[in-house]
């Protein structure tokens, strides 16, 4: 449910609703505009609408959100959310860039591979220390002299990292070194790791799962959103099918589509979804043109030697062709590169 206020409401009453709210055992979630201030109640929904709101004073109306996912939707916030890392912006019009190989492997191979994508463009380094492999035999990452050696990287080249955090245990560990957490498709519904996420106050790329709906993804970033972490950007990365050509099957239409229930941004990441080079600067150039907030692309200087993910690795001279092409479009869509 969520209370909007009097465009006048002062803030002694903002507070004293805010107090009834926590009072009543509920959790509020300040949504502050420049002309109005929404609060967002969370707890047992029945609970909830039964307490007469509208009663006290400041209080405009009072809106259920019929939606399962709350904090989430539009009808919360209707502005585009901006979710900031280190100094890169997405969402409301700043796009990402978020490129790197597959796993970490080594200080001079993400060196170089680093140097060549932040010269084309890129703005969020990414790899990969905890690997969640579908083979227990197959390279299992660096751990934590992986996360180190990203972090010295995204130093030197200035660029901000994410890296992806499995289990809730190892929250503490790669919150020291990233700058973004990553949530894989494979854990989007590991609930405890969402909730330990939420507790933290660094931004999350929450990745869809293979077999999930939109919806269900919707409701995972409510896990994050309702402990208090306001900072997740989606990701969309493709679906099972049917299809046995390209190794998921890109939901393009996700991105309209979860722009028009929810207010967080949302990226695509082609190489998961097709896990064919080929395939991924056609749907890269897709998804800014579809509303995209930003792309996700493993780039690697020698995908014939990488450790995991070559065959859908691009080279940097062609990511470098193909940055060209998403900033002429992005440009058509009013947006750029932060
Ligand atoms: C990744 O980005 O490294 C990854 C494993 O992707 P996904 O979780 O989407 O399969
Ligand atoms: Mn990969």
């Amino acid at each position: 449910m969520i209370i909007v206020l009097k465009p006048g409401a002062t803030p002694p009453e903002i507070q004293h609703v805010v107090d009834r709210i926590v009072e009543l055992g509920f959790k509020p979630h300040l949504s502050q505009g420049e002309h109005r201030t929404i609060i967002g109640v969370i707890g047992d929904e029945s609970r909830v609408l039964a307490e007469p709101f509208q009663a006290i004073a400041g209080v405009e109306q009072v809106l259920p959100i019929m939606k399962p996912f709350k904090l989430a939707s539009r009808e919360f916030n209707n502005k585009d959310t901006i979710v900031q890392v280190g100094k890169v912006k997405i969402g409301g019009g700043f796009l990402a860039m978020i490129a790197g190989p597959c796993a970490i492997e080594s200080f001079p191979i993400l060196d170089e591979i680093a140097e060549a994508i932040k010269a084309a463009g890129a703005n969020i380094l990414r790899g990969v220390a905890f690997k969640p492999r579908t083979s227990p035999y197959s390279f299992q990452g660096l751990g934590e002299e992986g996360l180190q050696i990203l972090r010295d990287v995204g130093n030197k080249h200035d660029m901000p990292v994410v890296t992806e955090v499995m289990d809730p245990r190892q929250v503490p560990l790669v919150e020291k070194y990233a700058d973004m957490f990553q949530i894989g498709a494979r854990n989007m519904q590991n609930f405890d790791l969402l909730k330990e996420i939420g507790q933290t106050r660094k931004p999350v790329l929450l990745k869809r799962a293979m077999s999930a709906t939109v919806k269900d993804l919707l409701m995972s970033a409510e896990y994050v959103l309702s402990e208090g972490n306001p900072a997740v950007v989606l990701c969309e990365r493709g679906v099972r099918s049917f299809e046995e050509s390209t190794r998921n099957m890109l939901d393009m239409s996700a991105v309209p589509n979860v722009k028009g229930m929810s207010h967080l941004p949302i990226i695509v990441d082609p190489s998961h979804a097709t896990g064919r080079r080929d395939l991924i600067p056609p749907m890269a150039c897709a998804s800014i043109a579809a509303g995209a907030d930003g792309v996700h692309i493993e780039v690697h200087s020698c995908p014939e030697k990488a450790l995991s993910d070559g065959p859908q690795a691009l080279l940097p001279p062609v990511f470098a062709e193909l940055m060209p092409r998403l900033r002429k479009l992005a440009e058509v869509m009013g947006k750029s590169f932060s």
